[in-house]
């Protein structure tokens, strides 16, 4: 075969695909709320982390519903149920998503404290004794929001992913053989656009935290599974510290939710619109 022949391939391939390898036509929208289940997540005094993303992620896809009646929004879980991480991204190629959401809540180490919660009795020789009664929490005054995007030393598994699901990305199946050493040069492409398709999403939604007051903890990189095993560009937002009591009152309250979920949503319409126009 002459040597210019793979080349050309290559060319038409990514001539008839750079809409989907740079993010163009975001049709179906991944939503993922963070843990479920009888997996908590983080604890904070009040409230759970597998609660608060849920009641946002919910929020979110009905406000994003409305927006795009013409787009469909998916959900790894709508109810407290726990979906393995590997489930979660299996959901989100089967369906060949475009775009996948992920609702975290942060916590940090802190410092350790003792609150009164109240009082035990205890009764000893017909006699009642009352203490006092305590809880002990990790606190920490760290606040703000973070957006998290794949880092590069879990890149092999993202390929493998792509790989595993390239028929999502091309319009003929088995076009893309994993044997051939040009497909890993494809592979290796639209893993590069997916992450620079996730930076640009975070960034968005960043800036809309950003511009509400929150404290702008910055995008990140970091090796995580559920980012790793998805065909799309994807991103982690992790919404405010749930050990912070100030900022969980805040991740509770109508107010909080319904501004983290306008960040998130004006986030993602600003990342579509810079992809489809
Ligand atoms: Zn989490």
């Amino acid at each position: 075969m002459p040597k210019i022949l793979p080349l050309l391939l290559i060319l038409l391939f990514f001539n008839s695909t750079t809409s989907f390898a740079d993010g163009k036509k975001v049709q179906k929208i991944v939503l993922d709320a963070g843990h479920g289940g009888n997996e908590p997540g983080a604890l904070g005094r009040i409230s759970k982390e597998k609660d608060l993303a849920l009641s946002i992620t919910l929020k979110l896809g009905k406000k994003l519903e409305q927006h795009y009646k013409s787009r469909q929004i998916i959900y790894t879980r709508k109810t407290d149920v726990f979906v393995e991480l590997p489930d979660r991204h299996k959901i989100a190629n089967k369906a060949e998503a475009n775009l996948f959401v992920s609702v975290h809540v942060n916590s940090s180490a802190g410092k350790r404290v003792k609150v009164q919660d109240g009082y035990r009795y205890v009764k000893k020789n017909g006699k009642t004794y009352k203490y006092p009664r305590y809880k002990y929490y990790n606190t920490t005054s760290a606040n703000g929001t973070e957006c998290y995007v794949l880092g590069l030393h879990r890149n092999s598994q993202k390929e493998k992913s792509i790989g595993e699901y390239s028929d999502n990305l091309t319009n003929e199946p088995g076009l893309l053989d994993e044997s051939d050493p040009m497909t890993q040069i494809i592979i290796a492409q639209y893993s590069q656009a997916f992450l620079s398709s996730s930076v640009s999403l975070a960034t968005f939604i960043q800036q809309q935290f950003n511009t509400q007051g929150r404290l702008d903890r910055g995008v990140k990189q970091k090796g995580l599974e559920v980012l790793a095993g998805c065909v799309m560009p994807g991103v982690l937002v992790e919404i405010g510290f749930i050990n912070n009591p100030e900022e969980e009152k805040y991740l509770n309250s109508e107010k909080g939710q319904s501004e983290i979920v306008e960040a998130i949503y004006k986030g993602i319409l600003s990342y579509i619109d810079s992809v489809e126009n």
